[in-house]
């Protein structure tokens, strides 16, 4: 199989279709269409075997979890996902492996309704470079630096559960395929209706990646402000506190990382609609503390102060 036949049977057809699409795979470039009132959102991200995920990985969960990577991002943005690119650096051109990725990705771009529109296929180490494009309402974007002192900061879903399964992976342990926290690793689901959803009512939002602590660090930096939130109101699943306890449960939640969950901030007046809105929601959220006056994130336990949580992962 040379690049083109992998191109044609992996990545030409199959996918979503939309009628925003011009011209998709096949030329030098794809065109799309974009309505005069919208703003165009992008993102890309990276996974790299042996630096992100294990090569042991499903294919369809290291496709999953790229595509997943970038919806999120696009849903902290608040922007309905479109259309995507991937960039496949792969070592060896393996049908069995090549038809079980295509299969994850076609799966989770129906899903969310994403059209493949192009990308590029080389030999090398594996990797993996998707770039999603959205849309927003123009000047409706979330964005991190919209907090403000009073505002309640809330987090969506539950934290933790994938760096349990990352760490457990990364010592060798062997998860079943149904493990809730492999799912949650493998398979993460980008909040995508709820980033959305909060458009005109979340004033500041951003997606863990890098775990709770540092992501919410980056969004109060982003706004010009402090935070002081309870470590005892951190979304801890029931698998989670099973498998290690409640410190190592809250250390994997606030440190942890790969969570793809949203935090965001909301005025204080609005937290009644906040409510409102999440009552139809898939996932719960949690409200965590208030934005304050001033830099720095302070966590309290019981009422005490607790160290800042060391990030688990560093990109470099
Ligand atoms: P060029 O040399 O002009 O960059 P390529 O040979 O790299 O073109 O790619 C041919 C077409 O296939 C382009 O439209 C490109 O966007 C698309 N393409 C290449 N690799 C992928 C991929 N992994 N997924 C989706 N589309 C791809
Ligand atoms: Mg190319």
């Amino acid at each position: 199989m040379d690049e083109f036949e992998i191109i044609r049977r992996y990545f030409a057809s199959r996918y979503p279709q939309r009628a925003d699409v011009v011209l998709g795979v096949g030329d030098d470039g794809a065109l799309t269409r974009l309505d005069a009132d919208q703003q165009l959102v992008s993102a890309t991200d990276s996974l790299v075997a042996g630096t992100h995920f294990s090569g042991e990985l499903p294919a369809d969960a290291i496709a999953h979890r790229s595509l997943a990577a970038n919806l999120s991002d696009l849903a902290a943005m608040g922007a309905e996902p479109r259309w995507f690119l991937l960039a496949l650096s792969l070592p060896e051109a393996d049908a069995g492996w090549l038809q079980a990725f295509s299969r994850g990705l076609i799966a989770l771009a129906e899903h969310h309704r994403v059209a493949l529109i192009g990308g590029d296929t080389v030999r090398g180490p594996l990797a993996v470079t998707v770039t999603a494009l959205g849309s927003v309402p123009a000047g409706h974007a979330l964005r991190r630096d919209g907090a403000n002192p009073g505002d309640a900061i809330y987090v969506s879903g539950s934290c933790g559960d994938a760096a349990w399964a990352w760490r457990a992976l990364a010592g060798g342990q062997a998860l079943p395929e149904d493990d809730p926290l492999y799912r949650r690793f493998a398979y993460p689901e980008p909040r995508v209706a709820e980033g959305c959803a909060l458009r005109d009512l979340a004033s500041a939002a951003i997606d863990i990646s890098d775990g709770l602590h540092v992501d919410l660090e980056r969004l109060l930096a982003a706004s010009g402000a402090g935070a002081v939130c309870r470590a005892d109101d951190l979304p801890l699943s029931s698998a989670l506190l099973d498998r290690g306890g409640e410190e190592s449960a809250r250390y994997l939640a606030l440190a942890g990382g790969d969570d793809y969950e949203l935090c965001f901030t909301v005025p204080s007046a609005r937290e009644s609609q906040l409510l409102d809105l999440v009552a139809g929601w898939d996932c719960s959220v949690s409200r965590l503390g208030e934005v304050v006056t001033g830099r720095g994130l302070q966590w309290r336990l019981r009422g005490e102060p607790m160290s800042s949580p060391r990030p688990a992962f560093a990109h470099f």
